[in-house]
């Protein structure tokens, strides 16, 4: 089927989406969005250089129509969920976001009820857009570069005055293999570098609850869960945090969850592994000390 990929220059986002082009496709084509040379083995090659989403839709849509795509892959990543649901109206095409299996048949699958279950769906109308959720398969090597040509745009309905990339310190929650994230229960801003020293002994990174965030303790970059960046850790450190349906919604894939709240009714523990009920300020100074003794 004829596929296409819509995404950032960035490799293992890329790999990620070529494992599942494959599904459908011996080798897809791409639209690359932003600027530098696009790594990897495409059929056919497209750039566009301005990453605001909706600038991007009419060029996409036109492109799409001309060339016949059947699939469309993109990320389920901020640019690519803001991708996928224009184009998807611009294209009256079906979309299903937050992929995280593709069966025979073009049956995908995606989580439901913060990934309590599994929703089964079978394509039947072409083009269909998908967003993959990161992390979900492995990605593919890319070998060499693959020369592109500049799409056309047209449409630009926002110019983009200035970007302010938000340093996110360390790896992006998305990559970390161990997160320690921080909830209201941490109270207060001033709290949160002993969160950051924890985290750097597992080379990981920090984030936060929505509450954390609300208070300004956090960055919004630093969000996880339904409203914020949904994650799959090794091990993740939910420390003051209470586990709302929408904060265990980002963190659904991680595979061992480690909580540490005083309240040992707080529902972060249904979905913990390790369980601490104290104070966060006795534990987890503890745990540095213990941790750096090794
Ligand atoms: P609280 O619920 O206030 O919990 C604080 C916890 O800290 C309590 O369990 C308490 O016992 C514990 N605590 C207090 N002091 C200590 C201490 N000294 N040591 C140890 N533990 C302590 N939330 C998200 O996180 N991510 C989202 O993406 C998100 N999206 C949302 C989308 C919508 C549409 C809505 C309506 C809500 C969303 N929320 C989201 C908000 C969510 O419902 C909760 O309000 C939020 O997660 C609560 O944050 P919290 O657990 O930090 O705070």
């Amino acid at each position: 089927m004829k596929t296409l990929i819509i995404e950032m220059i960035e490799p293992k986002r890329l790999g990620e989406l070529v494992t599942v082009s494959r599904e459908f496709c011996e080798k897809p084509d791409i639209v690359a969005v932003g600027s530098g040379q696009i790594p990897g083995s495409f059929a056919k090659a497209y750039q566009v250089e301005d990453t605001v989403a909706s600038n991007l839709i009419s060029d996409l849509a036109s492109l799409i129509l001309k060339e016949g795509y059947e699939i469309i892959l993109l990320s389920a990543s901020t640019l690519g969920s803001g991708i996928a649901a224009p184009l998807s109206i611009k294209l009256s095409a079906p979309v299903v976001s937050e992929v995280i299996g593709i069966k025979p048949e073009l049956v995908v699958e995606r989580p439901l009820y913060g990934g309590k279950a599994v929703a089964t769906y079978k394509l039947k109308k072409m083009p269909a857009v998908l967003t993959i959720r990161r992390k979900y398969f492995e990605a593919a090597d890319l070998q060499g570069f693959t020369e592109s040509k500049l799409l056309g745009s047209d449409g630009k309905k926002v110019e983009l005055i200035t970007e302010r990339e938000e340093k996110a310190e360390g790896i992006p929650l998305e990559d970390a293999e161990v997160i320690v994230s921080g909830g209201r229960g941490i109270g207060g801003a001033e709290n949160f570098p002993i969160l950051q020293t924890l985290a750097d002994l597992f080379n990981g990174a920090v984030g936060a609850s929505r509450g954390a965030v609300d208070e300004g303790w956090a960055k919004p970059t630093q969000q996880v869960g339904q409203t914020g960046k949904i994650v799959a850790p090794g091990v993740y450190f939910a420390v003051g945090i209470s586990g709302a349906s929408q904060h265990l919604a980002g963190i659904a894939n991680a595979k061992c969850v480690v909580a540490i709240n005083k309240d040992e009714e707080a529902n972060i523990f249904k979905r913990a592994r390790f369980g601490v009920v104290s104070d966060y300020k006795k534990i987890v100074p503890v745990l540095i000390e213990t941790l750096k003794e090794e």
